[in-house]
């Protein structure tokens, strides 16, 4: 994907401050971190969205996610870590080429996520929502 930033970035096209690399994965640190150390694991080949990357490389990305968690909690002392991974523009994605965003979280960072949990009208509409899902494994 010739205008893709993030292939640019795993092409050493556009510089990046990259923490670990190897033949699937790349990982850089994000440069606008919602919380200072914020790293973005991406794949080296382009696919987007998540229902479209071959599983083993779902895997090797969350893998990875795991191991900058672990390294984001013993390296930077964080106290808890968001891992996310956005897809589509509804969802908030900008860059569509997979990652997922690994966060370090201290106590007192001063971030919060707009987390405004609604109600369901009734247990069956919530009841719905999930045999639409099931039926669809
Ligand atoms: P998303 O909204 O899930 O697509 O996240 C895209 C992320 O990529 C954002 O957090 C951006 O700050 C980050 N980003 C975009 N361009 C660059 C870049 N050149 N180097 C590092 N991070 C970037
Ligand atoms: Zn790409």
């Amino acid at each position: 994907m010739s205008d893709c930033i993030f292939c640019k970035i795993v092409a050493k096209e556009i510089p990046a401050t990259i923490v670990y690399e190897d033949d699937d994965v790349l990982v850089f640190m994000d440069i606008g971190p919602i919380v200072k150390g914020h790293a973005l694991v991406i794949s080296k080949k382009h696919y987007d969205p998540v229902t479209e990357t071959p599983d083993q490389i779902v895997s090797k990305l969350h893998l990875t996610a795991k191991r900058i968690a672990n390294a984001q909690m013993n390296g930077l002392e964080a106290d808890g870590v968001n891992i996310m991974q956005n897809n589509g523009s509804a969802s908030g994605q900008e860059v569509p080429h997979i990652h997922v965003h690994v966060i370090p979280r201290y106590s007192d960072d001063g971030h919060h996520w707009n987390w405004n949990a609604k109600k369901y009208a009734d247990f069956n509409e919530m009841a719905k929502l999930a045999c639409n899902m099931r039926d669809h494994l």
